[in-house]
């Protein structure tokens, strides 16, 4: 099948072919003939199978006759975040060079005067988050009743976000004869419902999520000590000719610590989180993907769902709490049937979200050494003491190592936390785990390794960590 063959315009076939598509993905073959006919599409499809070309590149051809009145867009595409919308206009950018359709972004962290002073003009097409779209909706500035094409993104993640409520509210507001392309990756009742409420006899496609990235990406695991995670990274680095990558931690307090560390070893590194302002995030982006800095030290929700195109490395400088999150990181690298790989710094304090994640993955991770560091001891043993080069920080000590779990265990997911085992039961099964196997010392390991010894506490730790705040999207 070729784009020719889907009813598009010339200039957007241009356009398509400009950006290198060859033929439609299957989510496209099957959307772009039903949405060009003016029909609802309820579409079960996830991000990586081109479903927001796939309406995209219809919606263009259907705005391009008509102009926008003052304050009234004419469609409007809701995404739970921030990063996906900036993802969406740009797609309108990309595909629709050759209209001159107006496209306004409205999300939260944004200064607002330029994209309100659009609006107030007249929108084609305006892409939100649904809070800060409910406040504009809500106070007048905005009026939704103009909405001929209304795209519901990501249905699903909007629902774990808990934006539902304002979605309803949203959808309310707009004519009820209006066209509606409704995407969720999966489709449970709560969803179900929705889609049955919004749709008005939709054209159902399911496409088949993309390969995972679990079988695309190669994966590895260095077992580490936590005061050794950082000279681990920049071994692996060196190692690995790393030219470009993603590194991911946990908390937004060690995004800080780790993104200076780097830096101060000669790396050129930024950090990119959910607390910096939405013009410091894109532009941040922008420069990571034109190649000015090589390492970009984020947080989940900074790069959930984000497209870098042609990234050969990510690293996991923490191992996620939820198995999910693993997968939503090492798919940063390997998309659109490239190579690439991920490499996890883990400690034996990770056991229990290590064996989640080779359970989702269903495979385990190969484990790797760290050139020039001695591998995680056992668990129960002593912390060793690993060589630390010259210029390095200075290894900290038990309290701080016990100041480091507590802090952990503050951070978990309360969900998870009340799920826990009482603590004997707990330390009981710890005990009957496998314990992550000592690469590069064997079994046996030199009793002068493990005796215990006095360290000081480095001067950078942070005091205590925060969890980071998955819902400063909106
Ligand atoms: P999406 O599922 O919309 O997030 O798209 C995932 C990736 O696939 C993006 O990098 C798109 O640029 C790319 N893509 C979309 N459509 C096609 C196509 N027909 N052929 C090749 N790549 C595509």
């Amino acid at each position: 099948m070729s784009f020719a063959e889907l009813g598009l315009s010339e200039a957007i076939l241009q356009a398509v072919s400009d950006t290198g598509y060859r033929h439609p993905t299957p989510i496209q073959a099957q959307a772009i003939p039903v949405v060009l006919q003016g029909r609802d599409v309820l579409g079960c499809a996830q991000t990586g199978t081109g479903k927001t070309a796939a309406f995209t590149l219809p919606m263009i051809d259907i705005l391009a006759a008509g102009q926008p009145k003052a304050r009234m867009p004419r469609s409007l595409i809701l995404e739970p975040t921030r990063e996906l919308a900036a993802q969406v206009a740009e797609n309108f950018a990309t595909y629709g060079k050759q209209h001159n359709l107006t496209v306004a972004l409205l999300i939260g962290g944004v200064r607002m005067e330029e994209q309100n002073a659009l609006i107030d003009r007249g929108v084609d097409v305006l892409i939100a988050t649904p809070g800060r779209l409910l406040d504009h909706a809500q106070n007048g500035k905005l009026l939704l009743t103009g909405i001929k094409i209304l795209v519901i993104d990501e249905a699903d993640r909007m629902l774990d976000m808990g934006f539902i409520p304002d979605v309803e509210k949203i959808v309310d507001l707009t004519p009820p004869l209006r066209q509606t392309l409704f995407f969720s990756a999966t489709m449970p009742p709560e969803i179900r419902r929705l889609a049955d409420r919004f749709l008005h006899n939709p054209k159902e496609i399911a496409v088949a999520p993309p390969a995972s990235p679990a079988e695309t990406v190669d994966q590895s695991l260095a077992l580490v000590h936590e005061r050794d995670k950082r000279q681990a990274l920049r071994a692996l680095l060196a190692s690995h000719n790393v030219s470009s990558a993603l590194i991911f931690c946990n908390r937004k307090k060690d995004i800080g610590v780790l993104t200076r560390s780097l830096q101060r070893h000669g790396f050129k590194a930024e950090a990119l989180h959910g607390d910096m302002s939405q013009p410091a995030r894109t532009e941040t982006l922008e420069r990571f993907r034109r190649g000015e800095f090589g390492l970009l030290v984020c947080s989940d929700v900074a790069a959930r769902g984000l497209d870098i195109q042609g990234l050969p490395f990510v690293f996991l400088f923490d191992v996620p709490m939820h198995p999910e999150d693993y997968v939503h990181r090492i798919g940063r690298t390997g998309r659109a049937g490239m190579v690439g790989r991920s490499i996890t710094l883990a400690t034996h304090d990770d056991a229990k979200f290590l064996a989640a994640i080779e359970r989702l993955i269903r495979k385990p991770i190969d484990r790797i050494a760290v050139p020039g560091l001695a591998n995680e001891a056992k668990p129960g043993v002593p912390a060793m003491a690993a060589p630390v080069p010259v210029g390095a920080e200075t290894p900290s000590g038990q309290d701080d190592r016990r100041g480091r779990r507590r802090g952990r265990r503050r951070d978990r997911d309360p969900r998870e936390r009340d799920s826990r085992p009482p603590r004997t039961e707990d330390r009981s099964r710890r005990n009957r785990e496998p314990e992550p196997a000592v690469v590069g010392l064997g079994d046996h390991v030199p009793a002068f390794l493990l005796k215990s010894i006095n360290l000081k506490k480095r001067p950078e730790e942070p005091e205590e960590k925060e969890p980071v705040d998955e819902m400063a999207d909106d």
